[in-house]
């Protein structure tokens, strides 16, 4: 054994992205825990890359209802958790072509069967809120009022602090290089040092099959997939700060105020290996002309543009249970396109079933079950569909 640092701890977390804070976060009030990054600081891989938006009106039912689940606490987190509000108001506009229309009204249905404040807007009034919008673009509108901007970086180092505060260790430069169970116990091989634990939480991200596979646990065939975003500047003397989050029903592009300048993404999903990922200038390309083809827009100079990994199991679900055939190791993965705004409830769904197995109360108020998110729905001869859900 090298003379690196060892360490005991009820439960070693790997991953220091959005899951494995807010994981620390809520196993440290249980336990001890040891949170391992391999980067030399957390969060720079899909939590730092994200379009920071919160909604309840994206995603499978699934996600839905844990995004519902996680209002409460980015509206009204514990005290000193931060020291401003995680959410401000933004909403989010969902707009139609004419041939969209028809899918247009079945996401409104769909929609307002969880969420009753989403309403159905006409064309000049989603104009009036965007006022780039092309009329000739535009046949139909819905708006969901209580979307929020989300503050990621003050949530994501919210979990962080109060993890440490509460006594957990965060340890970067410690990527996880090997698992091995001894004795009852996870042995994590890192260049920080060695580390047991009876439990290992995998929270890591795009290479968390690659992380089950160190510990002989068979992957999950969980899919990264990319997503590209850019920054462009906004003609001068353009007010845009209380345009809401414009985004497209067949969800070929996206835009939003970014401070001061115009978010864009073409919400592309594009397969990638597990990745330190970066944008193609193609994509970016496809961006810049579909918000050119729904708004009055010219793209010239693109500020900034970056990608992510956004990670999928086949259901479109996130997996957080105990793995069936490997006691004391732990999923929390498959965030997808959503682990941010679903991060309180997924912390707190983590630390309820390496507790006392069940998921807490109020996830199971809204009709979430173990099944919807264990590991073992994916390995039953897996998902019959690639969305099945909990429609809506
Ligand atoms: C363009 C884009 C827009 C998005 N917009 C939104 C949005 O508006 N709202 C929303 O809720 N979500 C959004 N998402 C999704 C969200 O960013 C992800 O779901 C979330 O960040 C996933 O968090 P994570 O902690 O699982 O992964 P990550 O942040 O990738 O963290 C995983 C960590 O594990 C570490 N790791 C991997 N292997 C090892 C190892 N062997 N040892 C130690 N550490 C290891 C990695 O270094 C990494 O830091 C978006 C994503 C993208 C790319």
């Amino acid at each position: 054994m090298s003379a690196a640092e060892t360490g005991t701890a009820d439960v070693l977390v790997v991953g220091g992205g959005i899951a494995g804070a807010g994981a620390a976060y809520e196993l440290a009030a249980l336990g001890s825990v040891i949170l391992l990054e391999r980067e030399s600081q957390c969060g720079i891989h899909a939590t730092g890359r994200s379009a920071a938006s919160f909604t309840e009106n994206y995603g499978n039912g699934v996600i839905r209802r844990l995004a519902m689940a996680s209002r409460a606490f980015l509206t009204d987190p514990p005290a000193g958790f931060c020291d401003h509000p995680l959410l401000s108001p933004r909403g989010m506009l969902t707009i139609a072509r004419a041939d969209q229309v028809a899918l247009l009204a079945l996401e409104l249905e769909r929609a307002r069967a969880l969420v009753p404040t989403i309403v159905a807007i006409d064309p000049a009034e989603a104009i009036a809120r965007a006022p780039v919008l092309r009329p000739d673009y535009v046949a139909g509108a819905i708006l969901e009022p209580d979307a929020r901007d989300l503050d990621v970086n003050g949530l994501h180092q919210g979990f962080l602090r109060a993890a440490r505060a509460r006594g957990a260790r965060i340890l970067v430069k410690a990527e996880v290089e090997a698992i091995a169970r001894e004795g009852g116990r996870w042995s994590v091989t890192t260049p920080a040092g060695r580390f047991s634990a009876p439990i290992v939480v995998n929270a890591a991200g795009a290479w968390a099959d690659a992380v089950a596979e160190l510990a002989g646990v068979p992957a999950l065939g969980l899919v990264p997939k990319r997503r590209t975003a850019f920054n462009i500047p906004v003609p001068a003397g353009m007010d845009i700060a209380g345009w809401p989050l414009v985004n497209d029903v067949g969800e070929e592009f996206y835009f939003k105020p970014d401070a001061g300048q115009l978010f864009v993404s073409p919400a592309d999903a594009t397969p990638s290996p597990p990745m330190d990922a970066y944008p193609d200038d193609l994509d970016v390309a496809i961006g810049a002309d579909r918000l050119e083809r729904a708004t009055v827009l010219t793209v010239g100079r693109v500020s900034h543009a970056w990608a992510g990994l956004r990670t999928f199991a086949a259901d479109g679900s996130p997996v957080v249970g105990p793995d069936e055939a490997a006691e004391g190791f732990f999923w929390l993965a498959g965030q997808g396109g959503y682990g941010i705004k679903t991060s309180p409830a997924l912390s707190r769904a983590c630390a309820a079933l390496i507790r006392d197995r069940r998921l807490p109360d109020d996830l199971t108020a809204l009709g979430l079950s173990l099944s919807d998110l264990s590991p073992g729905r994916l390995r039953r001869g897996g998902p019959a569909s690639p969305q099945p859900d909990l429609t809506p």
